[in-house]
Protein backbone atom coordinates (compact mmCIF):
# COMPACT_ATOMS: atom_id res chain seq x y z
CA UNK A 1 0.00 0.00 0.00
CA UNK A 2 1.40 3.50 -0.93
CA UNK A 3 2.70 5.76 1.90
CA UNK A 4 0.31 9.25 1.97
CA UNK A 5 1.34 11.83 4.16
CA UNK A 6 -1.93 13.54 5.27
CA UNK A 7 -0.22 16.08 7.48
CA UNK A 8 1.35 17.69 4.19
CA UNK A 9 -1.88 17.89 1.97
CA UNK A 10 -5.34 18.55 2.71
CA UNK A 11 -7.93 16.23 2.86
CA UNK A 12 -9.00 14.91 -0.63
CA UNK A 13 -10.08 11.98 -2.34
CA UNK A 14 -7.78 9.31 -2.16
CA UNK A 15 -8.64 8.01 -5.73
CA UNK A 16 -10.05 5.17 -5.16
CA UNK A 17 -13.65 6.64 -4.77
CA UNK A 18 -12.89 6.35 -1.13
CA UNK A 19 -13.52 10.14 1.00
CA UNK A 20 -11.13 10.78 3.12
CA UNK A 21 -12.20 10.60 6.96
CA UNK A 22 -12.97 14.20 8.21
CA UNK A 23 -11.39 15.17 10.90
CA UNK A 24 -10.35 19.12 10.83
CA UNK A 25 -13.81 20.40 11.98
CA UNK A 26 -13.70 23.47 14.95
CA UNK A 27 -15.55 23.81 17.92
CA UNK A 28 -17.96 25.91 18.41
CA UNK A 29 -15.80 27.88 20.78
CA UNK A 30 -13.31 28.84 18.41
CA UNK A 31 -16.04 30.09 15.40
CA UNK A 32 -19.65 29.17 16.25
CA UNK A 33 -21.75 30.96 18.43
CA UNK A 34 -21.77 31.15 22.55
CA UNK A 35 -24.12 28.91 24.80
CA UNK A 36 -25.41 31.73 26.20
CA UNK A 37 -26.27 33.44 22.70
CA UNK A 38 -28.42 30.19 21.77
CA UNK A 39 -32.52 30.59 22.35
CA UNK A 40 -33.84 27.97 24.39
CA UNK A 41 -37.18 29.50 23.53
CA UNK A 42 -37.78 31.63 26.24
CA UNK A 43 -37.96 28.36 28.82
CA UNK A 44 -35.25 27.25 31.39
CA UNK A 45 -34.56 23.78 31.68
CA UNK A 46 -36.04 24.30 35.45
CA UNK A 47 -39.23 25.32 33.64
CA UNK A 48 -39.45 23.05 31.12
CA UNK A 49 -39.11 20.30 33.42
CA UNK A 50 -41.52 21.29 35.74
CA UNK A 51 -44.28 21.81 32.63
CA UNK A 52 -44.18 18.12 32.79
CA UNK A 53 -44.40 17.25 36.62
CA UNK A 54 -47.90 16.52 36.29
CA UNK A 55 -49.65 12.67 34.93
CA UNK A 56 -52.20 14.88 32.70
CA UNK A 57 -49.73 16.74 30.98
CA UNK A 58 -47.82 13.41 29.88
CA UNK A 59 -51.26 11.85 28.97
CA UNK A 60 -52.01 14.43 26.70
CA UNK A 61 -48.77 13.94 25.63
CA UNK A 62 -48.66 10.62 24.97
CA UNK A 63 -52.17 11.69 23.21
CA UNK A 64 -50.74 13.43 20.49
CA UNK A 65 -48.42 10.90 19.93
CA UNK A 66 -50.81 8.24 19.29
CA UNK A 67 -52.53 10.64 16.63
CA UNK A 68 -49.61 12.14 15.15
CA UNK A 69 -49.86 11.87 11.62
CA UNK A 70 -52.09 14.74 12.02
CA UNK A 71 -53.01 17.53 14.11
CA UNK A 72 -55.51 17.08 16.76
CA UNK A 73 -58.46 18.88 17.16
CA UNK A 74 -59.14 20.09 20.75
CA UNK A 75 -62.50 18.31 21.24
CA UNK A 76 -61.07 14.61 20.46
CA UNK A 77 -58.03 15.06 22.10
CA UNK A 78 -60.03 16.09 25.33
CA UNK A 79 -61.85 12.93 24.55
CA UNK A 80 -58.59 10.72 25.02
CA UNK A 81 -57.54 12.27 28.39
CA UNK A 82 -60.04 11.58 31.24
CA UNK A 83 -59.97 14.94 33.02
CA UNK A 84 -62.71 18.09 33.48
CA UNK A 85 -62.57 20.49 30.97
CA UNK A 86 -61.37 23.00 32.83
CA UNK A 87 -58.09 21.25 34.02
CA UNK A 88 -57.52 20.19 30.71
CA UNK A 89 -57.39 23.27 28.83
CA UNK A 90 -55.32 24.58 32.06
CA UNK A 91 -53.04 21.81 30.99
CA UNK A 92 -53.08 21.98 27.27
CA UNK A 93 -52.00 25.77 27.51
CA UNK A 94 -48.86 25.13 29.84
CA UNK A 95 -47.70 22.27 26.99
CA UNK A 96 -47.92 24.88 24.70
CA UNK A 97 -45.81 26.72 26.17
CA UNK A 98 -43.12 24.51 24.90
CA UNK A 99 -44.04 21.02 23.96
CA UNK A 100 -47.48 21.64 21.77
CA UNK A 101 -48.25 23.71 18.87
CA UNK A 102 -51.82 24.77 18.08
CA UNK A 103 -52.28 25.17 14.35
CA UNK A 104 -55.87 26.31 12.31
CA UNK A 105 -56.37 22.31 12.09
CA UNK A 106 -55.82 21.50 15.64
CA UNK A 107 -52.61 20.57 18.23
CA UNK A 108 -49.48 18.58 17.47
CA UNK A 109 -46.11 17.74 19.37
CA UNK A 110 -42.95 20.03 18.58
CA UNK A 111 -40.16 18.45 18.77
CA UNK A 112 -39.56 19.05 22.49
CA UNK A 113 -42.50 16.90 23.12
CA UNK A 114 -41.63 14.23 20.95
CA UNK A 115 -38.45 13.86 22.66
CA UNK A 116 -40.26 13.37 25.67
CA UNK A 117 -42.13 10.64 24.67
CA UNK A 118 -38.96 9.29 22.90
CA UNK A 119 -37.32 8.94 26.51
CA UNK A 120 -40.62 7.22 27.72
CA UNK A 121 -40.94 4.68 24.98
CA UNK A 122 -36.88 3.79 25.15
CA UNK A 123 -38.40 3.01 28.45
CA UNK A 124 -34.71 4.65 29.97
CA UNK A 125 -37.03 6.16 32.79
CA UNK A 126 -40.09 4.22 32.97
CA UNK A 127 -38.24 0.72 33.35
CA UNK A 128 -35.57 -1.65 34.43
CA UNK A 129 -35.12 -4.63 32.59
CA UNK A 130 -32.07 -7.24 34.02
CA UNK A 131 -30.86 -10.13 31.81
CA UNK A 132 -28.55 -12.59 33.98
CA UNK A 133 -24.80 -13.28 32.89
CA UNK A 134 -25.23 -15.31 29.89
CA UNK A 135 -22.83 -17.38 27.61
CA UNK A 136 -22.04 -15.91 24.59
CA UNK A 137 -20.40 -19.21 23.29
CA UNK A 138 -17.47 -17.35 21.74
CA UNK A 139 -14.07 -17.93 22.85
CA UNK A 140 -12.49 -14.41 24.46
CA UNK A 141 -9.92 -13.04 22.44
CA UNK A 142 -6.96 -13.00 24.79
CA UNK A 143 -7.38 -15.92 26.65
CA UNK A 144 -10.13 -18.15 24.63
CA UNK A 145 -12.06 -18.32 28.16
CA UNK A 146 -15.19 -18.20 28.24
CA UNK A 147 -17.29 -14.99 27.26
CA UNK A 148 -20.65 -13.97 28.82
CA UNK A 149 -23.24 -10.76 28.63
CA UNK A 150 -25.25 -9.13 31.55
CA UNK A 151 -27.71 -6.52 31.35
CA UNK A 152 -28.66 -4.29 34.55
CA UNK A 153 -29.34 -0.31 35.24
CA UNK A 154 -29.34 0.41 31.40
CA UNK A 155 -25.68 -1.28 31.41
CA UNK A 156 -24.69 -3.64 28.95
CA UNK A 157 -21.53 -5.42 29.97
CA UNK A 158 -19.37 -8.18 28.15
CA UNK A 159 -16.70 -9.80 30.49
CA UNK A 160 -14.41 -13.14 30.05
CA UNK A 161 -14.44 -15.45 32.88
CA UNK A 162 -11.27 -16.13 32.68
CA UNK A 163 -8.42 -13.37 32.25
CA UNK A 164 -8.61 -9.42 32.97
CA UNK A 165 -10.41 -8.28 29.76
CA UNK A 166 -9.66 -5.07 28.93
CA UNK A 167 -11.41 -2.26 31.17
CA UNK A 168 -10.40 -2.12 34.97
CA UNK A 169 -12.23 0.76 37.67
CA UNK A 170 -15.68 0.08 39.17
CA UNK A 171 -16.75 -2.86 36.38
CA UNK A 172 -16.44 -6.81 36.96
CA UNK A 173 -13.25 -8.19 36.09
CA UNK A 174 -12.65 -9.61 32.64
CA UNK A 175 -15.06 -6.32 31.07
CA UNK A 176 -14.41 -5.78 27.58
CA UNK A 177 -17.63 -3.69 26.93
CA UNK A 178 -19.61 -1.77 29.65
CA UNK A 179 -21.48 0.70 28.03
CA UNK A 180 -25.31 2.11 28.58
CA UNK A 181 -28.14 0.88 25.84
CA UNK A 182 -32.01 1.71 26.43
CA UNK A 183 -34.32 -1.14 27.78
CA UNK A 184 -36.40 -0.54 24.76
CA UNK A 185 -33.68 -2.53 23.06
CA UNK A 186 -34.25 -5.41 24.61
CA UNK A 187 -38.01 -5.95 22.65
CA UNK A 188 -38.43 -8.64 20.61
CA UNK A 189 -34.11 -9.69 20.77
CA UNK A 190 -32.90 -12.48 22.39
CA UNK A 191 -29.04 -13.33 23.62
CA UNK A 192 -26.55 -12.64 20.97
CA UNK A 193 -28.90 -10.19 19.07
CA UNK A 194 -28.87 -7.56 21.85
CA UNK A 195 -25.26 -7.61 21.97
CA UNK A 196 -25.29 -7.00 18.48
CA UNK A 197 -27.93 -4.24 18.92
CA UNK A 198 -25.74 -2.72 21.89
CA UNK A 199 -22.70 -2.74 19.85
CA UNK A 200 -23.90 -0.83 16.82
CA UNK A 201 -25.63 1.41 18.82
CA UNK A 202 -22.42 2.46 21.08
CA UNK A 203 -20.67 2.29 17.66
CA UNK A 204 -22.57 4.47 15.94
CA UNK A 205 -22.57 7.20 19.05
CA UNK A 206 -18.76 7.05 19.03
CA UNK A 207 -19.04 7.41 15.15
CA UNK A 208 -21.07 10.73 15.62
CA UNK A 209 -18.66 11.65 18.36
CA UNK A 210 -15.49 10.81 15.95
CA UNK A 211 -16.80 13.34 13.27
CA UNK A 212 -17.43 16.08 16.29
CA UNK A 213 -20.94 16.14 17.18
CA UNK A 214 -22.73 14.86 20.15
CA UNK A 215 -25.76 12.10 19.42
CA UNK A 216 -27.63 12.97 22.54
CA UNK A 217 -27.69 17.06 21.99
CA UNK A 218 -25.95 17.87 18.69
CA UNK A 219 -23.11 20.08 20.35
CA UNK A 220 -19.41 19.80 19.47
CA UNK A 221 -17.47 17.19 20.92
CA UNK A 222 -13.54 17.26 22.01
CA UNK A 223 -11.94 14.33 21.88
CA UNK A 224 -8.21 13.51 23.17
CA UNK A 225 -5.65 10.65 23.72
CA UNK A 226 -4.34 9.77 27.51
CA UNK A 227 -1.54 7.29 28.04
CA UNK A 228 -0.96 6.17 31.27
CA UNK A 229 2.58 7.25 32.21
CA UNK A 230 3.31 4.41 35.09
CA UNK A 231 1.79 1.81 32.94
CA UNK A 232 2.86 -1.49 35.18
CA UNK A 233 1.05 -4.32 34.13
CA UNK A 234 0.73 -7.16 37.35
CA UNK A 235 0.54 -10.81 36.32
CA UNK A 236 -3.19 -10.19 35.33
CA UNK A 237 -2.27 -7.97 32.41
CA UNK A 238 -3.91 -5.17 34.94
CA UNK A 239 -2.27 -1.94 35.42
CA UNK A 240 -1.87 -0.79 38.95
CA UNK A 241 -1.67 3.28 37.88
CA UNK A 242 -4.29 3.69 35.35
CA UNK A 243 -6.67 -0.27 36.05
CA UNK A 244 -6.91 -1.45 33.12
CA UNK A 245 -4.94 -3.06 30.81
CA UNK A 246 -4.38 -0.51 27.31
CA UNK A 247 -2.08 2.36 28.31
CA UNK A 248 -3.58 4.66 25.96
CA UNK A 249 -7.55 5.49 26.07
CA UNK A 250 -9.55 7.88 23.74
CA UNK A 251 -11.54 9.95 25.41
CA UNK A 252 -15.23 12.04 23.23
CA UNK A 253 -16.74 14.52 25.81
CA UNK A 254 -19.35 16.83 24.37
CA UNK A 255 -18.44 20.73 25.17
CA UNK A 256 -22.49 21.07 25.98
CA UNK A 257 -23.88 18.47 27.88
CA UNK A 258 -20.98 16.15 28.62
CA UNK A 259 -21.94 13.01 27.03
CA UNK A 260 -18.88 11.15 26.58
CA UNK A 261 -17.82 7.71 25.28
CA UNK A 262 -13.69 6.12 26.49
CA UNK A 263 -12.56 3.19 23.93
CA UNK A 264 -9.03 1.78 23.52
CA UNK A 265 -7.33 3.78 20.78
CA UNK A 266 -7.49 0.72 17.90
CA UNK A 267 -11.68 1.24 17.77
CA UNK A 268 -12.01 4.11 15.94
CA UNK A 269 -8.77 3.04 14.00
CA UNK A 270 -11.86 0.80 12.40
CA UNK A 271 -13.96 3.15 11.54
CA UNK A 272 -11.20 4.72 9.08
CA UNK A 273 -12.11 4.48 5.51
CA UNK A 274 -8.61 3.23 4.62
CA UNK A 275 -8.60 0.45 7.03
CA UNK A 276 -12.52 -0.51 5.78
CA UNK A 277 -10.98 -0.63 2.39
CA UNK A 278 -8.13 -2.71 2.98
CA UNK A 279 -10.25 -5.24 4.58
CA UNK A 280 -12.73 -4.84 1.67
CA UNK A 281 -10.22 -5.64 -0.56
CA UNK A 282 -9.41 -8.89 0.88
CA UNK A 283 -12.89 -10.06 2.33
CA UNK A 284 -15.78 -8.48 0.46
CA UNK A 285 -18.76 -7.62 3.03
CA UNK A 286 -22.34 -6.76 2.34
CA UNK A 287 -22.88 -4.20 4.91
CA UNK A 288 -20.99 -2.13 7.10
CA UNK A 289 -22.53 -4.34 10.15
CA UNK A 290 -20.75 -7.23 8.86
CA UNK A 291 -17.43 -5.40 8.72
CA UNK A 292 -18.35 -4.60 12.26
CA UNK A 293 -19.09 -8.52 12.97
CA UNK A 294 -15.74 -9.55 11.49
CA UNK A 295 -13.94 -7.20 13.59
CA UNK A 296 -15.68 -8.88 17.10
CA UNK A 297 -16.20 -12.64 15.86
CA UNK A 298 -13.50 -12.92 14.14
CA UNK A 299 -11.10 -13.20 17.63
CA UNK A 300 -7.89 -13.60 15.23
CA UNK A 301 -8.32 -9.79 14.71
CA UNK A 302 -8.34 -7.62 17.59
CA UNK A 303 -5.50 -9.85 19.06
CA UNK A 304 -3.40 -9.45 16.14
CA UNK A 305 -4.10 -5.46 16.35
CA UNK A 306 -0.99 -3.75 17.58
CA UNK A 307 -0.19 -0.01 18.25
CA UNK A 308 2.66 1.71 18.84
CA UNK A 309 3.75 5.64 20.45
CA UNK A 310 5.93 7.19 17.29
CA UNK A 311 5.94 10.39 19.38
CA UNK A 312 5.43 10.99 23.10
CA UNK A 313 5.08 14.92 22.83
CA UNK A 314 2.96 15.58 20.94
CA UNK A 315 1.41 12.31 21.65
CA UNK A 316 1.29 10.47 18.16
CA UNK A 317 0.53 6.22 17.82
CA UNK A 318 0.57 4.21 15.25
CA UNK A 319 -2.14 1.32 15.21
CA UNK A 320 -1.54 -1.69 13.04
CA UNK A 321 -4.67 -3.71 11.83
CA UNK A 322 -2.89 -7.43 10.21
CA UNK A 323 -5.26 -8.90 8.19
CA UNK A 324 -4.80 -12.52 5.63
CA UNK A 325 -1.08 -12.41 5.45
CA UNK A 326 -1.23 -8.15 4.84
CA UNK A 327 -0.67 -5.13 7.09
CA UNK A 328 -2.33 -1.54 7.21
CA UNK A 329 -0.75 0.58 9.52
CA UNK A 330 -2.33 4.29 10.57
CA UNK A 331 -1.03 6.99 12.74
CA UNK A 332 -3.40 9.40 14.54
CA UNK A 333 -2.42 11.88 16.94
CA UNK A 334 -3.55 13.38 20.16
CA UNK A 335 -6.92 14.34 18.78
CA UNK A 336 -7.09 11.51 16.75
CA UNK A 337 -6.19 13.41 14.01
CA UNK A 338 -4.78 11.45 10.68
CA UNK A 339 -1.06 11.62 10.28
CA UNK A 340 -0.19 8.55 8.04
CA UNK A 341 -1.47 5.42 6.53
CA UNK A 342 0.21 3.01 5.22
ZN1 LIG B 1 -10.14 -13.88 28.56
ZN1 LIG C 1 -1.56 2.19 33.35
ZN1 LIG D 1 -24.13 16.76 24.03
Amino acid sequence: MPERDESESPPESSGRGVPEWKTDWKTGDETGIDRSEVDHGGVSPPEAFSMLANETRIEILQALWERRDEPVAFSELHADVDVDRGNFNYHLSKLAEHFVRQTGEGYELREAGKAVIRAVLAGTITHDPRIEPTDLGVPCPLCGGAIEFSYADEFITVRCTSCAGVMGGDVPRGTFMHHTFPPAGLQGRHGIEVLEAARVHYETDLATMLQGVCPECGGTVDRSMHACEEHETDTDGMCTACGSVPDIWVEHVCANCSYSRWCVVWLPILFHPAVIAFVYERQPFESFLELRRLFWVDSGYIDGIERSVVSEAPLEVEVRVPFDGDEIRVTVDEEMRTKNVR
